[in-house]
């Protein structure tokens, strides 16, 4: 490679670039400057909407495109893209190398300098093909505007990507764009280590949900720049974040080479608080760390969906230059990190090798151990509103991942739990797979009570861990007791449903006169002990 090449991408840090679909040049103008604002260091302005409503001649187009590169408050990129790349702009070569001829003539006439664009963007295999590119490419010669030379598919991985990368390190280009969108995680890892493979400055971004990996990671991995949108519905390709998430949520202006990697796994991960809460831990502990959603697909096939899972995450652990050290697992996945962790002989504890289930990873210093904080979670706000467990008795409804986590935890704490379930032999299962099968110094009991009789029992705590009540889910405004099963023994309610903060369990119970724990309640003590398990400290209050 290049030494000089080499020197500038490394000493470089990643731009952030702000594109802007262009049908309104003083609209564009302001946006541009709002662009700066936001934190932005270039605007690309996507003038192909503007070509396509005005068919102008070169001149006209020249003296638009002209005013807007004068009125910008960024240094602009121009593009105008073809149709067949996700752009509009339908129209011949020759007709585009005219306009952008003219372009450059007129950035050449007095007063006009600030006319010129720092980069015109054109797609590798149309220069290739057109001699009208080719010449108005050649033309550009000694000016300041310099080629970008990009190539896009929208609809996964192209079959000839070797073939592509090679055709955008032409000559006549000084910076090579390569854009698509990934199918997975591990089509996103690929993506990351273009940039190093090249002979130029090089921007690789993946397209969808499985691609924010790569425009939030460029930083590390030395890409010359991340493209973020001004706002919601402004994006110009599919996954772009905004530039408000970029900055403040991901904060993109700390992430080098030497940031750690933590993420959300499970599917669907694009609603998760997670990121949320542990970026800003990270944050207020001066951790150098960013944590982002890592979807991986579950297909209705378990199989494929374990091989998946098995496959990324451990491509995840084991890439040289990702700095992976750890990750949340969540829906479907935890069940799946137990088994794993067990094949590949990882640390294993306590609450992970009862439950059969995982829902933290931690890779640190060559070894991966993984944990379920989900048992901290229920036992934390418990402990901090009834005290210790040992003798009291506990219903719990549901018999899911978020029940098993729940009455295990309890139990193993002392309780005398009782689980009930809308499906009894759930219940059942439930209950015989937890119950150890020698006597545990410390262990309550478990057992099943009907799903009709489950406002007769006597409990003194109550945990919802069915979805019902929850905001997103299928009985938003269902509640798994009636305010009558609560009024007469007023147990604590605990609804480990967290959207919204106040269920409709909650509501019922506070008028039943109940005391109440929030599902945020165990949100926060389960991401606090992952936290701790990778910075090796409680999260800073934030
Ligand atoms: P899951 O594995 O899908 O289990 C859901 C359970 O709820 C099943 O036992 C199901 O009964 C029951 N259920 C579902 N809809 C019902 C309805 N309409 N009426 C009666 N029973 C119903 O889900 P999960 O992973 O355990 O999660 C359950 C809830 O826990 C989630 O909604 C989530 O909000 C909460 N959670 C919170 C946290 C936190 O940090 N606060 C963490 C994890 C989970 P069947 O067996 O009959 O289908």
């Amino acid at each position: 490679m290049d030494l000089k090449i080499a020197l500038v991408r490394f000493a470089m840090p990643t731009l952030v670039c702000v594109p802007l679909m262009v049908s309104d040049i003083d609209l564009a103008i302001a946006d541009a400057a709002r662009a700066k604002v936001a934190g932005a260091d270039v605007v690309e302005f996507r003038v192909d909407p503007l070509a396509h409503q005005l068919a102008p001649t070169a001149e006209e187009f020249a003296a638009l495109v002209g005013r807007l590169v004068e009125g910008s408050m960024l240094p602009a990129i121009v593009t105008c893209r073809i149709e067949g790349e996700g752009g509009q702009y339908g129209g011949d070569d020759a007709t585009r190398a005219g306009w952008l001829r003219e372009l450059m003539r007129f950035a050449g006439m007095s007063g006009h300098a600030n006319a010129a664009p720092m980069y015109i963007d054109l797609e590798g295999a149309r220069l290739a093909a057109s001699v009208d590119l080719t010449a108005f490419a050649a033309s550009l010669g000694g000016s300041e505007t310099r080629i970008v030379l990009s190539s896009h598919d929208f609809s996964g991985r192209p079959s000839d990507l070797t073939r592509r990368l090679l055709g955008l390190q032409d000559p006549r280009g000084s910076i090579a764009k390569i854009v698509y969108r990934a199918r997975s995680l591990r089509d996103s890892l690929e993506i990351l280590d273009i940039p190093n493979q090249m002979d130029r400055p090089t921007i690789a971004l993946g397209m969808g949900e499985f691609g924010l990996m790569t425009r939030i990671l460029a930083p590390k991995f030395g890409g010359l720049l991340t493209f973020a949108s001004l706002g919601e519905g402004q994006s110009t390709a599919p996954g772009q974040p905004t530039i408000d998430e970029l900055m403040n949520l991901y904060r993109f202006r700390s992430i080098g080479r030497d940031t750690k990697v933590y993420g959300v796994i499970g599917w669907p991960v694009s609603h998760s608080k997670s990121p949320a809460t542990h970026n800003a831990w990270f944050e207020a502990a001066e951790h150098d760390g960013v944590y982002l959603p890592l979807p991986v697909a579950a297909s209705e096939d378990a199989d494929t969906t374990y091989a998946s899972f098995k496959a990324t995450l451990l491509e995840l652990i084991d890439h040289p230059h990702l700095n992976f050290a750890g990750a949340s697992v969540t829906i479907p996945f935890k069940e799946h990190l137990a088994r794993l962790a067990e094949e590949q002989g990882w640390t294993i504890t306590k609450p992970v090798s009862i439950t059969k289930a995982a829902n933290t990873l931690v890779v640190s210093g060559g070894g991966v151990s993984v944990m379920n904080t989900d048992w901290e979670g229920v036992l934390k706000p418990l402990h901090a509103e009834v005290g210790r467990l040992a003798g009291r008795r506990v219903l719990v409804l549901g018999a899911g991942g978020a029940a098993r986590a729940a009455a295990a935890a309890m139990a193993f704490d002392g309780a005398h739990v009782i689980v009930s379930n809308r499906s009894p032999h759930r219940a059942e299962k439930l209950v015989a797979e937890l119950t150890p099968r020698e006597a545990v110094a410390g262990f309550g009991s478990l057992g099943v009570v009907a799903w009709s009789a489950r406002g007769d029992t006597d409990a003194e705590v109550v945990v919802n861990a069915t979805p019902m009540g929850m905001a997103t889910g299928d009985a938003p405004n269902e509640s798994p007791m009636t305010e009558a099963m609560l009024a007469v023994k007023r147990p604590v309610v605990f609804d480990t449903v967290y959207v919204p903060r106040e269920t409709p369990l909650l509501k019922l119970a506070k008028g039943a006169g109940c005391r109440v724990i929030e599902g945020t309640a165990m949100f926060a003590a389960q991401a606090s002990a992952q936290f701790e398990a990778w910075v090796g400290r409680p999260p800073p209050r934030v």
